[in-house]
């Protein structure tokens, strides 16, 4: 049921509104379109917190949205979107356009799996695509709003806003559920999970992330249909693992995620995390490291700073790469190319297929690379090292070492007051080390 909920009621303050996406939302709808902020933007702004970024959805097809702005690129192929770009540069802001798409249920994907054909089916088989468990694989068949909402994940997330009105449209009781600070899915749970498992994973990490409770029955089968998330793509948990890091909630989520058997007993859908709880078993002494990482990690994201989910993996993948580099020293290899070879098999067994995550991949080998060179503090050595680009995430990493017990604090400290230090004061540094 289609319920407009009036400014009065839903009390969104406008002033945390982008103002691209008040853009994006009045030239649709000048243009005759139907138009809305939508999802997770919704959610936020309905809590008083202002979103990090602003999807958008319309009745408009890609092809319409792209003809309408002058840089707009629809991306995609799964989940064919707009990407409509405003400013330039570092200032540059990217508004995702999103055309309603059809609800398309069990008997619709059951006539495509068959042979009769109606019309909606064929067009099913072309545009969207089902695999044997029900998952699925592609999802571009456009319908109504009231569709649209249907195929979100929670009711939370599923509400259309508009600016212009300042309307929310709420299909799923959204609101109610916003007040009660409650996660709830849309339809029936297992089916949905099975539909796509990745929600088993967006469920815990949006209930760290905003403090909400998950209604007992979105909870009910997350045990039993874990074992699906071992099908869905390595690239795609990843993702969401990054995100579940960058929540300003590591710790809770982690936790939860090993309250849900997701992480530590049942092993394999994040590789990364079951690492990190294992080693925290096998060495208690070391918890403190990634303990310090990821407070660390909460407090800069809960003042609103960046955080590099580069850092962060190095941090959680530390002792990985120092347990294989002893084991390579022991065996007789020198140190840089053990440290080397460390490296490299750490990326092969916890992360895999690193294309398309170079640059990530890239930062992380030169934060490991750095640390035995900020041991040598002879020669030239302290003065290439300050000038590298990395060095200042370097350095973070080493400052961590240090806070951690892992480390000389002194070493810490001394890098510190070098890397401030004019050339003069930095030579004097430099003959003071013996
Ligand atoms: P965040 O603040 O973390 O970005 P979000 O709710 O915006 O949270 P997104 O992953 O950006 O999450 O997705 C945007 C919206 O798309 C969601 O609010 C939800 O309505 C819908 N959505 C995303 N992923 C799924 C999914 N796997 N199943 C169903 N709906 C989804
Ligand atoms: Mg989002």
């Amino acid at each position: 049921k289609r319920v407009e909920v009036p400014l009065a009621e839903h009390n969104i303050d406008l002033k945390l509104v982008d103002d691209n996406a008040i853009r994006v939302v009045k030239t649709l709808a000048d243009a005759g379109y139907e138009a809305y902020i939508v999802g997770g933007a919704v959610r936020d702004l309905l809590l008083g917190l202002r979103p990090k970024d602003f999807d958008v959805a319309t009745n408009a097809t890609p092809e319409q949205v792209k003809g309408l702005f002058r840089r707009a690129f629809i991306i995609g192929r799964r989940f064919r979107i707009v990407h409509v770009v405003f400013g330039r540069g570092r200032e540059h802001e990217v508004i995702e356009v999103s055309t309603f798409r059809a609800m398309l249920d069990a008997s619709a994907s059951e006539q495509v799996a068959g042979n009769e054909k109606t019309s909606k089916a064929e067009l099913a088989d072309k545009h969207h695509a089902v695999d044997a468990s029900g998952r699925v694989l592609r999802d571009n068949v456009w319908g109504p709003q009231i569709e649209d909402a249907a195929r979100r994940d929670f009711t939370v997330n599923a509400m259309y806003y508009d600016p212009q009105k300042q309307i929310v449209v709420d299909y799923h009781g959204g609101i109610k559920d916003a007040k009660k600070k409650v996660l709830r899915m849309i339809g029936d749970p297992a089916t949905r999970y099975r539909e796509d498992p990745v929600r088993i994973v967006r469920v815990v990490r949006f209930a760290a992330k905003l403090g909400f409770s998950i209604d007992p029955k979105t909870r009910a089968p997350i045990r039993e249909l874990a074992g699906l998330l071992d099908d869905v793509p390595a690239s795609r948990t990843f993702d969401e693992m990054i995100k579940l890091l960058q929540t300003g909630h590591a710790l809770a989520s982690i936790e939860e995620l090993r309250k849900q058997g997701l992480v530590g007993e049942r092993t394999g859908v994040f590789p990364i995390l079951d690492v990190v709880l294992a080693d925290a078993n096998k060495h208690p002494e070391r918890q403190k490291f990634v303990e310090l990482a990821l407070s660390d990690t909460d407090r800069r994201v809960n003042e609103g700073k960046p955080v590099a989910p580069s850092f962060m993996l190095a941090c959680m993948l530390w002792h990985d790469v120092l347990d294989r580099w002893e084991k390579l020293k022991k065996k007789g290899e020198p140190p840089f190319p053990a440290l080397q070879q460390s490296v490299d098999a750490v990326f092969d067994a916890r992360i895999g297929d690193i294309s398309g995550r170079g640059k990530l991949a890239a930062d992380m080998r030169e934060i490991w690379l750095m640390q035995p060179r900020f041991e040598r503090r002879t020669g030239n050595g302290p003065f290439a090292l300050v000038e590298q680009p990395r060095f200042r995430a370097g350095f973070d990493f080493l400052r961590l070492r240090a806070d951690a017990g892992e480390s000389d604090p002194e070493l810490a400290r001394w890098w510190e007051e070098f890397s401030l230090a004019d050339e003069e004061k930095r030579a004097r540094l430099v003959e003071q080390v013996r």
